[in-house]
C-alpha cells in the first residue's frame, strides 16, 4: 500500500499518522515522489482500513500495490535510486563500467589488467576469488589470496574491485570488497540474500539462469527487506533452447525492469553472449536500451585465461568497446562519472 501525503501537510498530522501506522506492526518506507511525499507500507496491510486512511486531511491518495515486491518497486519510490561506489554512481543519468578478468590468476594478472582497463576508461575493476564452476575438476579461484590480490591491484590503481561472494562463511573477508558480486547462480540463495542485507554495501544482483524479472526484484526484495537498498541489478543472458551463444541477453528486460524498479541495472554481455567479438555490439545495444553500465570480461591473454577466456576481450579491444559507447552515451542522456 503507498499513501500520497499533500503538499502543504502539517507536521503533526504526518507524525500521529505514521505512529499509527507503525502501532498496526505495519513499517513504513517514505520517499520524496515528483510533488508529493509517499509513505510505502511493508508488511501486513490487510487490516488497515484504506478508507479511512483516505478520508484523512493530509492524505491525497491512497493505494494498494498489487505486485509482491514493495521496497524495489518503482510506485514506492518513484525517483531512480542512486548506487554511490566511492563516487562512481549507478542510476539516474550516471553511466558505469566495471572491467577485468573472470578470475583473478595472478599479482602480476590482475594488476596488470586493472592498469590496462582504467587506461582504457573503466572506473571499477572486476575479478573472481571465488568462482562457482559447473565442474568441481575446474579452476576453482584463487579464494582468499585473490582477494588480497584484488586489494593490492585496488591499491595500485586506486579503483573500487566488484567480486562475487559464494557463501556467508566467507562474508568477513570482503570488509573492503566495494561491491559485492551475487552471481547468478545464487541469485534465490535467500540465507545469502539475508546476510548480505544486513551489511551496508553495494551489492551486484545478477539475474538467474532461468529466472523471471518478478523472481529476480524478489531477491532484491530480500536484500533491501533487510535494511541494504543499495542494489545493482545485473542483466547477464538467461537460458533459452538457442545454443549458438552461452545465453541469450534479454534486451528488453532493460526498458522494463526501469519501469518495474527504482534501482540502476547494468548488462554484462560478456556472460550473456559468451563470445567475445558479440561482445561490442551487445555493450551498444544495452546503451542503447537503456542500461546504466557494463560489466565486461577482460583479459591480457584470453586464450590462456584460466576461466571464460572466449568471452574475454583484450585490453585493445576493450578499449575501442569504451570509444563506441562514448560516442552513444549522449544519445540516451547518460555520462560517465
Ligand atoms: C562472473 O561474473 O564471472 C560469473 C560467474 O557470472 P554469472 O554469475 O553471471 O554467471
Ligand atoms: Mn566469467
Amino acid at each position: 500500500m503507498i499513501i500520497i501525503i499533500k503538499q502543504d501537510y502539517e507536521k503533526e498530522q504526518l507524525d500521529s499518522l505514521t505512529k499509527w501506522i507503525k502501532s498496526q506492526g505495519v513499517k513504513i518506507d517514505a520517499s520524496k515522489g515528483e510533488k508529493n511525499l509517499i509513505l510505502g507500507l511493508v508488511g501486513d496491510t490487510s487490516k488497515i482500513d484504506i478508507d479511512l486512511i483516505r478520508s484523512l486531511d493530509i492524505v491525497e491518495n491512497v493505494k494498494r500495490i498489487q505486485e509482491p515486491y514493495k521496497l524495489a518497486n518503482r510506485k514506492f519510490h518513484p525517483q531512480d535510486t542512486i548506487v554511490d561506489v566511492s563516487g562512481h554512481k549507478f542510476g539516474g543519468n550516471s553511466f558505469q563500467l566495471i572491467a577485468g578478468p573472470c578470475s583473478v590468476e595472478s599479482e602480476e594478472q590482475i594488476i596488470g589488467i586493472a592498469k590496462a582497463v582504467k587506461a582504457a576508461g573503466a572506473n571499477i575493476l572486476r575479478g573472481g576469488a571465488f568462482k562457482p564452476r559447473t565442474s568441481p575438476y575446474a579452476f576453482q579461484g584463487l579464494k582468499a589470496e585473490g582477494l588480497k590480490l584484488l586489494l593490492k591491484a585496488k591499491e595500485e590503481t586506486g579503483m573500487p574491485i566488484c567480486t562475487e561472494l559464494m557463501a556467508e562463511k566467507y562474508i568477513d573477508l570482503f570488509q573492503d570488497v566495494d561491491i559485492i558480486q551475487i552471481g547468478a547462480r545464487n541469485m534465490q540463495n535467500f540465507d545469502l540474500l539475508k546476510a548480505v542485507g544486513k551489511l551496508n554495501k553495494p551489492i551486484l544482483l545478477k539475474r538467474g539462469l532461468a529466472n523471471t524479472i518478478q523472481e529476480w526484484l524478489m531477491s532484491a526484495e530480500y536484500i533491501m527487506s533487510e535494511g541494504n537498498e543499495n542494489v545493482i541489478l545485473c542483466e547477464r543472458g538467461i537460458r533459452t533452447f538457442e545454443p549458438a551463444t552461452r545465453n541469450t541477453l534479454d534486451l528488453s528486460a532493460i526498458p522494463l525492469v526501469k519501469e518495474m524498479t527504482h534501482l540502476p541495472i547494468i548488462v554484462d554481455p560478456s556472460h550473456a553472449s559468451g563470445i567475445a567479438r558479440l561482445v561490442e555490439p551487445m555493450s551498444l545495444a544495452s546503451v542503447g536500451a537503456g542500461s546504466d553500465g557494463l560489466i565486461i570480461e577482460v583479459h591480457n591473454d584470453p586464450p590462456h585465461a584460466l576461466c571464460d577466456g572466449a568471452q574475454s576481450l583484450r585490453p585493445e579491444q576493450f578499449e575501442e568497446v569504451v570509444k563506441k559507447v562514448d560516442v552513444m552515451l549522449p544519445l540516451v542522456g547518460k555520462v560517465r562519472n
